[in-house]
This record gives C-alpha cells, structure tokens and sequence, in this order.
C-alpha cells in the first residue's frame, strides 16, 4: 500500500516544458520504486521511541504465525507524518508512525489488513520484480526516441505495480482468513482507506489500482476457508 501523492500532467507547450514534463515523470516514479524512506528523509525509530511499535510488531508476528510460522518479518516504525507503509528488498515491513497510530485506534482487524498486504509484497518479491523491470530495456527499445520510450517503460512498471497490488490485495485476504479473520475485515480497510486517505487517479502512470476496483476485485473472491 502506498498513498503518496500522484502526478499531475502540466500542459505541454512547448518543447521545453516537455521536456520539463519527461523529467518530472521519471523522478517520480524513480522516487517511488527506489523506496519512500531515503528519499523523504524519514528516519526509523529507535526503540521504544515511537508510539505503537510492540503492536506493530505483534500485528505482523499474528499474520505469520498462521500462515508460514516458519518465517520472520520485522515491524519497522518511521517517524513522519505521511500515511504509508510499504516494502523493499528485505523482510522489513514499514509504517509510518502517523498510520499506524489511525490503525491502532481502528483496531486489530485494520493492523492486520496492513500487515498481511505488506507481507503478501514482500514474499511475492514485487520489489525486485519492478525494479528489474525499471531497469532492464524490454520495452520498445527499438523506439529512437528516448522520451516517448521512456515514457512507455513508465507506463509499463506503473501497469505491473497495479497488477502487484491486486495480487498483494488476493494474498492478504487468504492470510487474514487463516487468521482467524474474514474477508469483510479487509474490505472495511479498503473501505476506510477510500474514505480517509487520497486515492490514486486514473492514469496510466498511476502505481496503484482505484481503491474502488480494488474493493470491487475482493468483492467477487470466493472464501479461501
Ligand atoms: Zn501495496
């Protein structure tokens, strides 16, 4: 899950502000597939310093222990005030300090809703998967021009980071049910997802799905019990 903000198409007028365009799309969608953390400067918490840590780490050990007890993940708390929580290469599972203290007081059902996406990214290994994506030249490498081919390679990873959270959304349901908990319980998170924190647009360059499609996908799932 990630809820930063999604770019906005200036108007094109000239040249130059293509250009400026080009440029402002890549270092977008180059600052979320690098990981959220560096490049805003947040900072983990050091123990005990932020609120929600213990809970954090119990919400994801809950997840675990019913589906794959045979593993460890480690709850990491960052101090900010963005509402995220996101993964990388490694089996570190990221919150903001600002969401997971909305999450604690929503309840055990919302913070394993979280943790249970958050896993299902990690073991899935969607990081690597769209990084190797971003960087290997698959897409269109035949087209001269390298802004319409940068262009198309954005698109292309925006469409598989989707398709990564569809997948991570299938995941999660099934990890929450064997813990004990039940696919409503992951649709009122994204129903309260939709209603608290901004939605991503329609756009081919946006990294994650409507929430509503999202809600709607979850919607059609048989019980995994
Ligand atoms: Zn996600």
């Amino acid at each position: 899950m990630s809820t930063h903000k999604e770019s906005q198409t200036p108007g094109l007028k000239n040249r130059n502000s293509g250009l400026v365009f080009h440029a402002l799309i890549f270092s977008i969608l180059l600052f979320m597939q690098t990981g959220c953390a560096t490049q805003l400067g947040q900072h983990p918490c050091a123990v005990d310093e932020c609120f929600g840590q213990d809970i954090w780490q119990k919400a994801i050990d809950r997840i675990v222990a019913k589906n794959f007890p045979e593993e460890q993940y480690y709850g990491r708390v960052y101090s900010d005030r963005l509402n995220n929580a996101w993964t990388t290469h490694d089996t570190n599972v990221n919150i903001s300090e600002d969401l997971l203290t909305k999450l604690i007081l929503l309840g055990d059902p919302y913070l394993l809703s979280v943790s249970a996406h958050e896993i299902a990214h990690i073991r899935s290994d969607h990081y690597s998967r769209k990084a190797s994506l971003s960087y290997v030249s698959s897409i269109g490498s035949q087209d001269t021009n390298p802004f319409t081919y940068r262009e198309k390679r954005l698109k292309a990873v925006a469409r598989v980071s989707r398709k990564h959270e569809i997948e991570a959304d299938m995941l999660a349901v099934q990890y929450m049910e064997k813990a004990g908990y039940h696919r409503e319980d992951y649709l009122n998170f994204l129903k309260w997802m939709k209603s608290n924190l901004k939605d991503a647009p329609h756009s081919d360059l946006a990294t994650h799905p409507p929430i509503i499609e999202r809600i709607n996908r979850i919607k059609k799932l048989a019980s995994f019990q």
